[in-house]
């Protein structure tokens, strides 16, 4: 095997974008409009002093303090060396995708051009990521990650990387088509989770599915497709009602958010979309012909996970 440097060189660049995650999870949501600017260099939130370069390199930064800061000695959360972590480790699953021609690319072998697919994948990687800590900690997932996102699928990404969303065989130019795609998955992933939204308030009178989910499944649409966010939607509910039942029976605190579960599912549908298609136009027809029971059952449990996601999901009361 040769020596990996076209995979290691992601992870960096990955480490670097989880660090940089990381300012973002922490200072956007916060109340303080003061403290929301991204720019700056990093302060130490206790003790306000000034971290220096070396002890910001990401994930070694955390492992040589031995999780305490140089200044003040407080606790470093293991959350933000692990959130730079999984930034690298979804950069190396981007960087390998089979729509990824990085290592081609390195060879000198093929188009620049070509790279752009898997610079908008780790974009929306980072988009996930980011969302999904700050709704977890909050219970929010703002619109100033999900409008530019829910912008950018449509336009840029759909225009320099056609198909990036699907196509739809529209017979207009490859372009044109693309962002047609796009927009198609930003309105059935927001029309879909629309619907839950108003559904859930009326049966329920809950705050089930907020807004702000509505408009996430929006962006991850635009940049998976139709199909994508029906997938997303699907695995997001699924995973929802299994984590929200696990998370009471461990905590007795039965409430959960939903963003981080979407999140899930959409890397899921971005790795694995034709198993998923394989298993709804083959496994499942030939399921379907030997057994009577196998619409009643996934009908059923996602009938149940979907009743199960609106009463155990909990939104704050800030918009989104
Ligand atoms: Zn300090």
């Amino acid at each position: 095997m040769a020596f990996p440097a076209y995979e290691l060189a992601a992870a960096g660049f990955g480490a670097c974008i989880g660090s940089f995650l990381n300012v973002v999870i922490y200072r956007l949501p916060q109340e303080d409009p003061t403290k929301r600017s991204l720019g700056g260099r990093s302060h130490c939130p206790q003790c306000r002093a000034q971290i220096s370069w070396r002890d910001n390199i990401p994930v070694m930064g955390w492992l040589l303090l031995r999780g305490r800061s140089r200044c003040c000695k407080q606790r470093i959360s293991i959350r933000y060396p692990l959130v730079e972590l999984l930034t690298a480790v979804m950069f190396v699953l981007v960087a390998l995708r089979p729509s990824a021609h990085g290592p081609l690319l390195l060879q000198g072998a093929m188009d620049a051009s070509l790279l752009l697919p898997a610079i908008f994948d780790a974009t929306f990687v980072s988009f996930l990521i980011a969302s999904s800590f700050i709704d977890w900690d909050h219970r929010i997932l703002p619109d100033a990650l999900n409008i530019p996102m829910m912008w950018l699928g449509p336009t840029l990404v759909a225009f320099l990387a056609p198909g990036y969303a699907g196509t739809l065989g529209s017979g207009l130019s490859p372009e044109f088509d693309s962002i047609l795609a796009s927009a198609l998955g930003l309105a059935v992933g927001f029309g879909s989770c629309y619907v839950v939204h108003v559904l859930g308030g009326k049966l329920f009178r809950q705050d089930a599915m907020g807004f702000g989910d509505v408009k996430f499944l929006g962006a991850i649409g635009a940049f998976l497709g139709w199909q994508g966010a029906l997938w997303t939607f699907f695995l997001g509910c699924v995973l929802g009602a299994v984590g929200g039942m696990l998370q009471q029976a461990i905590t007795r605190e039965s409430k959960i958010p939903f963003g981080p579960f979407l999140a899930i599912g959409a890397v899921l549908v971005m790795f694995f979309e034709p198993a998923l298609r394989e298993f709804v136009f083959y496994t499942w027809p030939e399921w379907q012909r030997t057994s009577p029971l196998a619409l009643p059952i996934v009908g059923g449990a996602s009938l149940v996970s979907l009743l199960a996601l609106v009463l155990v999901v909990r939104r704050g009361r800030r918009n989104g």
